[in-house]
C-alpha cells in the first residue's frame, strides 16, 4: 500500500494555516500590545503562508521564486516564530543572533547554486533538511531557558514540537543519501509531504501554545490584582486570609505557632483634616513601606482596611512578636515623614499583638484576640503595643 500525499495541495493548506494564523496574531497583539513578541510570530506565519504560495506556483512562475525565495522565506518565517517566542518569554539567546541569518543566507545560496548552476533536487532536500532542523534546535535550546513557572506547560509543548519537526528533517536529511535523486522536487515522495505537515504541526502549536501562554500572563496579572492593595503596594486582606489558613493548617500539622499583629495610626483622620485626603494618602504608603521594609522575608503585611495593618509572623514563638509590635512602634514615632518638602509630619501608632494556641479552632480566634489587644492598646493611650495572651486573657503592655 503507498501512501499518496499531494504536495501542492499540503502546501496549499499550510498557506491557508499560517495566514489564518498570522492575521489572529497580528489581531491579538492589537488588543494585547503589552505582549512582545506576538507580532513578529505573526510575521513568521506570514512569511511561511508566503513562501508556501510562491511553492504552490512551481511550475506557473520563475524557478528563483519558487524554489530560492519560497524555501528562504518559510526558513525565515521559522527564525521570525522563535524570535518572537524568545521575546515573548524574555529570552535572550546571544549565539542566535547571528546563526539564524547566516542559516538564511547560507541555505538561499546553496539552492541559488543547486537549482541554476549544477541543478541536484536531492543537494538542496539535504540544505533544507538540514537548515530546517538546526532553526528548530535553536528554537528548542531557547526555550529551554524559559523560567515563567506559569507557562511551563506550554513552553514545553513548544520545546517539545521544536525537537520532534528537528528530529524529524535529521530523518529526512539521512534518508536523503538513502533514495535516487528524484528529477522534479514536487515529485519527491511521502517525505517531503510530510515536511511540510510538520510546518503545520509547527504553525498550529505555536500558535496554541502563545495564545495559552498569554492567557496564563493576564491570569496571573488579575490574581496580583486581586490580591495587592493598590494605594501602597502591599497584600490586601483577601491575600491574608489566605496566607492565614495555609499558616493555620501548618501550626495543625505540625504544632508551630504564628502571630498575628494589628496595627492601626493614631489620629490619623487629623492628618486627613490638616493637610488633605493625598497627603493623608501618601502618609499610608510611607507607613505601609516602613512596616515592609522592617520585616522578615517570610513574614506577611497587609492592609486591613483604611488605616488599619495586619501582620502574620509564622514560627513566632511567644514574646518575638511583642519585641516587632515594639520595634515597629517605636520606628514610626522616631520616623519623620517629610511630603512635598515642606509638609512634615511625626505620626505613632498603636499595636495589638496575639499568638496561636493549641485552643484555637480557627485562625481568627487569633486575629480576634489581636484586634482586643488593639483596642486596649487605644484605651491604654495609644502609641503602645499590647500583648492578649489566650491562656487567661489577661492583658500585658
Ligand atoms: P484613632 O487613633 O482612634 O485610630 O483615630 P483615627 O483618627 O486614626 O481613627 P478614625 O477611625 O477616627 O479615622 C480613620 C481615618 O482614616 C478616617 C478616614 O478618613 C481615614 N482613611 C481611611 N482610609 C483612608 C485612605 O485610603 N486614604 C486616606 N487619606 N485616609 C483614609
Ligand atoms: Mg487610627
Ligand atoms: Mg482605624
Amino acid at each position: 500500500m503507498s501512501i499518496q500525499l499531494d504536495f501542492r495541495t499540503l502546501s496549499l493548506t499550510l498557506m491557508l494555516f499560517s495566514l489564518v494564523f498570522g492575521l489572529g496574531m497580528f489581531a491579538y497583539s492589537r488588543e494585547h500590545a503589552k505582549f512582545s513578541g506576538i507580532k513578529t510570530i505573526g510575521a513568521g506565519y506570514f512569511l511561511i503562508g508566503g513562501g508556501c504560495v510562491l511553492l504552490g506556483l512551481r511550475d506557473f512562475i520563475h524557478d528563483f521564486a519558487s524554489i530560492v525565495l519560497s524555501n528562504t522565506a518559510i526558513i525565515l518565517g521559522v527564525i521570525l516564530i522563535y524570535r518572537g517566542l524568545f521575546n515573548f518569554l524574555g529570552i535572550s539567546l546571544r549565539y542566535e543572533r547571528w546563526l539564524s541569518p547566516t542559516l538564511v543566507l547560507l541555505l538561499a545560496a546553496v539552492l541559488y547554486f543547486y537549482t541554476f548552476h549544477v541543478p541536484d533536487v536531492n543537494v538542496r532536500i539535504r540544505a533544507l533538511s538540514v537548515t530546517f532542523a538546526a532553526a528548530c534546535f535553536i528554537g528548542a535550546s531557547g526555550l529551554l531557558q524559559h523560567r515563567e513557572i506559569h507557562s511551563r506547560m506550554a513552553a514545553n509543548l513548544l520545546i517539545a514540537m521544536f525537537l520532534l519537526v528537528g528530529a524529524f528533517f535529521i530523518f529526512r536529511w539521512v534518508w536523503s543519501f538513502h533514495e535516487i535523486s528524484p528529477d522534479d522536487f514536487m515529485n519527491s515522495g511521502l517525505l517531503s509531504a510530510l515536511a511540510i505537515i510538520a510546518g503545520e504541526f509547527m504553525v498550529i502549536s505555536s500558535s496554541f501554545a502563545t495564545t495559552w501562554m498569554a492567557s496564563n500572563r493576564l491570569q496571573d496579572e488579575l490574581s496580583k490584582i486581586a490580591r495587592i492593595d493598590p494605594l501602597t503596594g502591599i497584600y490586601n486582606r483577601r491575600a491574608f486570609n489566605e496566607f492565614c489558613d495555609i499558616e493555620f493548617s501548618r501550626a495543625l500539622r505540625s504544632g508551630t505557632s504564628f502571630a498575628i499583629i494589628m496595627c492601626d495610626l493614631d489620629h490619623f483622620k487629623k492628618v486627613n483634616d490638616q493637610h488633605g485626603h493625598r497627603v493623608g494618602d501618601e502618609v499610608l504608603k510611607r507607613f505601609a513601606a516602613l512596616i515592609r521594609d522592617r520585616i522578615r522575608q517570610h513574614d506577611v503585611v497587609a492592609r486591613f482596611g483604611g488605616e488599619e495593618f495586619i501582620l502574620l509572623l509564622p514560627d513566632n514563638g511567644t514574646g518575638q512578636a511583642l519585641q516587632v509590635a515594639e520595634q515597629l512602634r517605636a520606628q514610626t514615632a522616631a520616623t519623620q515623614i517629610t511630603i512635598d518638602s515642606h509638609i512634615s509630619l511625626t505620626l505613632s501608632a498603636s499595636f495589638g499583638v496575639a499568638h496561636y494556641c493549641a485552643d484555637d479552632n480557627e485562625w481568627s480566634a487569633v486575629l480576634h484576640r489581636a484586634d482586643n489587644a488593639l483596642y486596649a492598646a487605644k484605651n491604654q493611650g495609644r502609641n503602645r503595643a499590647v500583648y492578649l495572651p489566650s491562656a487567661n486573657r489577661e492583658l500585658a503592655s
